[in-house]
């Protein structure tokens, strides 16, 4: 058996100049390489020019929109003998993309991708509904993200001078949007989210603003680069359990411009708009925060200003998450903070205060990425074809954005796209994960208000 990882020559997020997977940590793949290569199946690199010497190709998706890079290339395939297997984060649903692949693996790929290529390679094996065989794919029948109750014990090398340890999984926090915590089940020593060992060594820059409220001592501000806030508003944060008050926000901001040792530095807020029931008064609930924070100690506190660079994302409804049912605003939230709440100031800030400065971010996806992106996530078996059509054509790929957008909405269906689902109608109705994400799908939270409260 030859068994080769592919390589693409572009990925959805193009931060390099020359693709290979030594700038780009796809552990997940290395994980199931190393594992492939215990079991006796040594893995080997592929390019487009060599994927047909292979009996089996391996494809790592870690985001949806990855999918679109992945099939330009693969629409150019040479026909071969081989089998397709696909796996990662970014693959869940699959309804649209069944002709292009053999074998879709859902979740934990180190046991149940071995398995497969041992059925491949005319063994024994066991069955397995984690791993979807494209042939007898139906939306009508149950497949589960595979889960794992132990973190990979081999240390996987990554580059020449990077190596991986597995220490966690998951995240010990719901927010109802996340498909982080809900496709994987949370397993640490600790009882808060970090980065594993040699995944970019982030483990004190970035960490969830509610785990650093339990305990503030525990904040690093010299070495703290990014948090979490996921909503405007205390009414969004709470709507989506991430339970974050509008208290808890000042206090942050207030700790941090009043930490007099330490010289003020720019600090990564990564947030979510466009949540179903958004209004803009939540965004001038966090104008209010900004302002009052800046304004409280009625001083100018340092020489420089601390600033915030509000990095917010288009909200996607992530397959098994809770809130995979809601409806996606359809709007292009790209500078529409700065246009709403600071429209007078230039370079896209948001406020500009005497200890504080905030500017949003470029981050905010266009609409016609979000469009690809819900393709993504929902798209239909009738969709395939445009799909396909559009990978096919350059011109599409290096058309403005506008034209991009006129050309998604003449091919696909948006109001079905953007629109509201429940548990009979959802395109990804047939994924399970390790709790009951299910029941959620009729109770959405943006009408009943179940979720707890803050207390006042
Ligand atoms: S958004 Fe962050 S804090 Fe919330 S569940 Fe996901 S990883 Fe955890």
């Amino acid at each position: 058996m030859k068994i080769c990882a592919y390589v693409q020559r572009q990925y959805a997020k193009q931060n390099y100049k020359n693709e290979c997977f030594d700038t780009r940590q796809f552990v997940g793949l290395r994980v199931v390489m190393d594992s492939l290569s215990r079991a006796g199946y040594p893995v080997e690199w592929a390019g487009i020019a060599t994927v047909t010497e292979y009996d089996i190709v391996l494809v790592s998706l870690t985001a949806d929109c990855d999918w679109w890079e992945f099939l330009k290339e693969r629409v150019t395939w040479k026909k071969g003998n081989y089998k397709i297997i696909v796996g990662g984060a970014g693959v869940m649903h699959v309804t649209p993309f069944v002709p292009f692949v053999d074998y879709f693996s859902l979740g934990r790929g180190e046991e149940s991708i071995v398995n497969l290529v041992r059925k491949l390679d005319g063994k024994e094996g066991y069955e397995d509904d984690s791993i979807i065989d494209a042939r007898e794919f139906s939306p009508d029948k149950i497949y589960h993200v595979r889960q794992t109750d132990h973190v990979y014990p081999y240390e996987v090398k990554l580059t020449a001078k990077n190596s991986f340890k597995e220490n966690a999984i998951g995240c010990n926090h719901k927010c109802l949007f996340c498909g982080y915590t809900w496709q994987r089940k949370f397993l640490s020593d600790k009882d808060f989210y970090r980065f594993s060992t040699g995944l970019f060594d982030m483990e004190d820059k970035e960490r969830a603003m509610l785990d650093l409220f339990k305990d503030k001592n525990s904040i690093d501000w010299r070495h703290l680069r990014s948090t979490a806030m996921d909503g405007l508003s205390e009414r969004l944060r709470f709507m989506v359990n991430k339970r974050i008050t509008r208290h808890m926000l000042e206090t942050f901001l207030y700790e941090m411009i009043h930490t007099e040792e330490i010289k003020p530095h720019r600090m990564k807020f990564f947030n979510i708009v466009g949540y179903p029931t958004e209004t803009e008064e939540d965004a001038f609930e966090f104008l209010d925060v900004l302002r009052k924070i800046d304004l409280e100690p009625g001083r100018k506190l340092q020489d420089k200003a601390w600033g915030i660079v509000l990095s917010s994302m288009h909200f996607n409804p992530t397959p098994l998450s809770p809130l995979a049912c809601a409806p996606v605003s359809y709007k292009n939230h790209r500078h529409n903070l700065h246009n709403l709440l600071a429209p007078k100031l230039s370079g896209g800030y948001i406020y500009s205060g005497e200890n504080l400065w905030c500017v949003e971010g470029m981050g905010t996806e266009t609409l016609e990425t979000v469009i690809m992106r819900i393709i993504a996530m929902r798209g239909k078996a009738e969709d395939t074809e445009n799909i396909e059509r559009l990978c096919r054509t350059k011109k599409f790929w290096s058309a403005s954005k506008p034209v991009q957008q006129m050309t998604l909405e003449k091919y696909f269906d948006i109001d079905y796209l953007f629109g509201e689902f429940d548990s009979k109608t959802l395109p990804t109705r047939y994924l399970r994960t390790y709790c009951a994400v299910e029941k959620f799908y009729d109770k959405p939270p943006w009408k009943e208000p179940w979720i707890i409260k803050p207390k006042k």
